[in-house]
């Protein structure tokens, strides 16, 4: 069926010098998050999270999985039009089995976006061959090259994973990336389909792939051919995996707002973007996330899904920068660089939350008081903190209500004095 051939759009490439180090961002908090138990959003929803997504600095979106029902395809549309069509917006990318009517119903999905990606994928794994697909490694090679050649009749940028790469027969998976590259696909995406993998071992399938494929490696010494990450959490390395990944070569980090995504989740956004400013001493590579925006975008995310982050979770969980034990909330207000390694306004938390409890010092107490507005006597400091300290043995976190309870009769004693 017609679809309108917008292939205007360079592909993102490491051709240009001045990117050299610079790491993609490709959120699939709408694909892989979306499609994951309690993670159901409606059009609406999906509309004002692509805008925030966009806004926060994302390269790639992936916005759908277009073949997956009437209502997917018509959120991608919406996306591609509300969303992609102004010149600075991300690419906006949908999902297509490698299957004829997924890669026409991707292309048509993504139509009104000035730039677009088709990211068609085929499980390469001997297992999910046999088990899933029932198809032969000959067959499966054959339909990767007729489907990301057919994709590539549509747009220009093309993403091909094939699934299950890391428990896919290496040498197999060689030839897969190949016929792929041969076929015109843009981005070889190495998925950790089952979050199986430990990081060395990721890293080292980028190295082989990088060192065996041909046409991944340009004459100039730079990648032709962007390699990229997507793990997920069921072992709890998925950040893990994805940071060892892209020290082995890879250029784009495929990742969810809070970690969502089937099972456990995938890699976290705000996780691998923190890790790139915080630990810019060793690991060198440019992003364009707006840092400031992380805390706000999970926020709207909790919003619109079933729940939130941990209130343990790195980054954006309620703890991340709490501080309770009286030596480290004494620490940080003596010199925050103590016990915290980035600023919580860094990534757009209001405040660093000093939570008040049993283990709180009087310090952190003495300067509650005086955000209250009650700077206190070292005499009544002393008194309030008794009382403070047998209510915490009683009550597990203490409210600023509490607190102005207990000064009651210390502004008794004021007022007379
Ligand atoms: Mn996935």
């Amino acid at each position: 069926m017609p679809v309108t051939d917008t292939r205007t759009e360079p592909p993102i490439g490491p051709a240009d010098d001045s990117q050299r180090s610079r790491v993609y961002f490709f959120d699939t908090t709408l694909r892989d998050g979306e499609q994951s138990p309690g993670c159901t959003m409606h059009r609406g929803e999906k509309l004002r999270l692509a805008h925030q997504i966009a806004a926060l600095g994302v390269d790639i979106l992936e916005a759908g999985f277009a073949i997956a029902s009437e209502g997917d395809s018509e959120s991608i549309r919406l996306i591609a039009r509300e969303v992609g069509s102004s010149a600075n917006a991300p690419i906006i990318a949908s999902l297509a089995r490698c299957k004829r009517e997924d890669v026409e119903a991707a292309a048509r999905s993504v139509e009104p976006a000035a730039r677009a990606r088709i990211h068609t994928f085929l499980s390469t794994s001997d297992l999910h061959l046999a088990a899933k697909l029932q198809i032969t490694r000959a067959q499966a090679l054959d339909q990767i090259a007729e489907m990301v050649a057919l994709a590539k009749s549509y747009r220009d940028d093309v993403e091909f994973s094939p699934e299950d790469a890391t428990r896919t027969d290496r040498d197999f998976l060689i030839k897969v990336c190949e016929v792929a590259i041969q076929a015109g696909a843009t981005t070889l995406n190495l998925p950790d389909t089952v979050g199986y993998c430990i990081p060395r071992d990721y890293a080292q399938m980028f190295l082989d792939v990088r060192a065996r494929v041909p046409g991944i490696r340009g004459a100039n010494g730079e990648d032709n051919i962007i390699l990229s990450a997507h793990c997920h959490d069921d072992l709890g390395l998925a950040v893990a995996n994805t940071i060892a990944s892209v020290e082995a070569g890879v250029r784009q980090v495929e990742c969810a707002i809070n970690g969502i995504g089937e099972r456990a989740g995938n890699a976290s956004l705000e996780e691998l973007a923190a890790i790139f400013v915080t630990r810019r001493d060793k690991l060198p590579y440019k992003h364009n996330i707006v840092m400031s925006k992380l805390y706000p975008t999970s926020q709207m995310l909790a919003e619109c899904i079933a729940f939130g982050a941990a209130p343990n979770k790195a980054i954006v969980g309620a703890n991340a920068f709490a501080h309770a034990a009286g030596i480290h909330q004494h620490g940080v207000m003596v010199n925050p660089l103590t016990y915290e390694i980035m600023t919580p306004a860094s990534v757009g938390v209001p405040h660093n939350s000093l939570v008040l409890g049993k283990h709180s010092g009087r310090r952190a107490l003495e300067q509650r008081y005086v955000e209250l507005g009650h700077p206190l006597t070292r005499e009544q400091l002393n008194a309030v903190y008794t009382r403070f300290t047998e209510l915490a043995d009683r009550k597990k976190t203490i409210y600023d209500q509490d607190l102005l309870a207990l000064l009651k009769p210390e502004q008794k004693v004021s007022a007379i004095a």
